[in-house]
């Protein structure tokens, strides 16, 4: 039976035989008993399902997997130690040197890195491009050793909306995997695997978890892309020396998902810790409900700041004004999400002395969890910019970006209210 979101987020990816307990035990060993060598051979060998090892797989793990994939609709999913390293242990299955990822520049300051910066250094090569541009200037990038295409659903932090059937048009075109980090929207306001997307990541440390408790990623894959004769990907079509000569575009599903466990995470060994995926498993319980009122209260304070005399501009999907209005209307009709950016009139030092007056709401590098946080980046990430690269940056000095929790909105409006009076 087909569940709705809301049903698979309190009892997805785990369910207890008579006796055993209700939630996930938190399976705390590196190791797992078998009475017979052949047992263990079995799973060596793929032919049957188990655990032998925590670094490649671990029962508490398989339980938070297991919720994300239903959630996503994907067939396969991989916990991974952090959301960063969900993106590098995707890069690295799909790259070799030589090869290049065609992505978004309107992503996380972190992968923005890992793909301009420390892949290159491993002759993977990260091509950018603006979201907002038209396909043909974003095709002129691709070429027969691009692995994949890479983009966000709602971008941190520019708050872009991903325009997914342009994207899925290109990526169906040239027969290229099409990758969607969608840890702002989550399954709950946008199931990428619907609107043409091969592949979603998460940084499971943002709503997935939502107390800002447990750092985590997950790669979700969503069996529907192809390896098994596309040239683009020989490392599928050709035996895996290193897994007793397993070609896995041969394989009937999750082709991505085990290479990436049988050889990635197995030789990086960078997967979830069992004590983060049960409370990310736990913390996934009220993910529905914080969603819709993430969303709500985002909505409530983006209209109140927007009509405030001291505010240059406000960035929500929400507001009617908003250029990303309409692809929102589309694709996240649920909610738009609790992130927000905007402006105060002035200079760096009125955006200073607003942040310093808050009194609810924090300062904080964190987004994404259940208590609302603010982020001045001109004095802190990016202090080391001077005003002319704050803007090509895409974060002019005035910016201030809004993690809106799910506390009252009468509270959290009152205390920007009383922030923006002392300025
Ligand atoms: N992706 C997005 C959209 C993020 O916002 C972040 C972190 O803020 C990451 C990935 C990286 O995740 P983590 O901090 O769990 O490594």
């Amino acid at each position: 039976m087909a569940y709705k979101q809301d049903t698979i987020c309190v009892q997805g990816g785990y369910r207890p035989k008579s006796g055993e307990s209700r939630i996930p035990p938190i399976a705390q060993s590196t190791t797992y008993f078998y009475e017979s060598t052949q047992a263990m051979a079995d799973l060596f060998d793929l032919k049957a399902d188990g655990y032998f090892y925590s670094r490649l797989a671990n029962p508490t793990v398989a339980a938070f997997e297991g919720k994300v994939a239903e959630l996503e609709g994907g067939v396969a999913a991989i916990g991974c130690a952090s959301g960063m390293s969900a993106i590098t242990l995707l890069a690295l299955t799909l790259c070799e040197a030589g090869d290049n990822i065609v992505t978004s520049s309107a992503i996380y300051g972190g992968s923005f890195n890992l793909f301009s910066v420390t892949l290159p250094k491993f002759g993977i090569e990260g091509r950018f491009f603006d979201p907002d541009a038209p396909a043909e200037e974003i095709e002129k990038l691709i070429d027969e050793k691009t692995k994949f295409i890479y983009t966000e659903t709602v971008a941190n932090p520019s708050i872009k909306v991903l325009d997914f059937d342009k994207v899925a048009a290109i990526s169906k075109k040239y027969g290229v995997l099409f990758v969607v980090d969608n840890t702002l929207a989550t399954p709950i306001l946008c199931r990428p695997f619907e609107w043409g997307a091969h592949i979603v990541v998460h940084s499971s440390s943002k709503y997935l978890d939502g107390h800002a408790a447990a750092l985590g990623g997950v790669i979700v894959d969503g069996g529907n892309f192809n390896f098994k004769g596309n040239g683009r990907y020989p490392a599928f079509n050709t035996p895996d020396e290193s897994y007793h000569g397993l070609v896995y575009a041969d394989l009937p599903s999750a082709q991505f998902a085990t290479k990436c466990r049988a050889q990635i995470v197995r030789d990086t060994g960078a997967i979830m810790a069992p004590q983060n995926a049960f409370l990310s498993w736990i913390g996934c319980d009220t993910l529905a409900l914080r969603m819709e009122r993430h969303s709500s209260n985002a909505k409530a304070v983006a209209a109140y700041l927007d009509k405030h005399p001291k505010i240059d501009w406000v960035l929500h999907a929400s507001l009617p004004n908003n250029r990303y209005h309409a692809l929102a209307q589309k694709y996240l009709p649920k909610g738009q999400g609790g992130m927000l950016s905007f402006g105060i009139k002035g200079d760096v030092h009125q955006a200073a002395r607003f942040m310093e007056a808050l009194q609810l709401i924090t300062q904080e590098t964190h987004v994404a969890d259940v208590r609302s946080c603010v982020l001045h980046p001109a004095s802190t990430t990016h202090r080391q910019l001077t005003k002319e690269e704050l803007v090509q940056a895409g974060v002019p000095e005035n910016l201030v970006r809004l993690s809106v929790g799910i506390e009252h909105p009468d509270d959290i409006i009152a205390d920007l209210d009383q922030a923006l009076a002392k300025i």
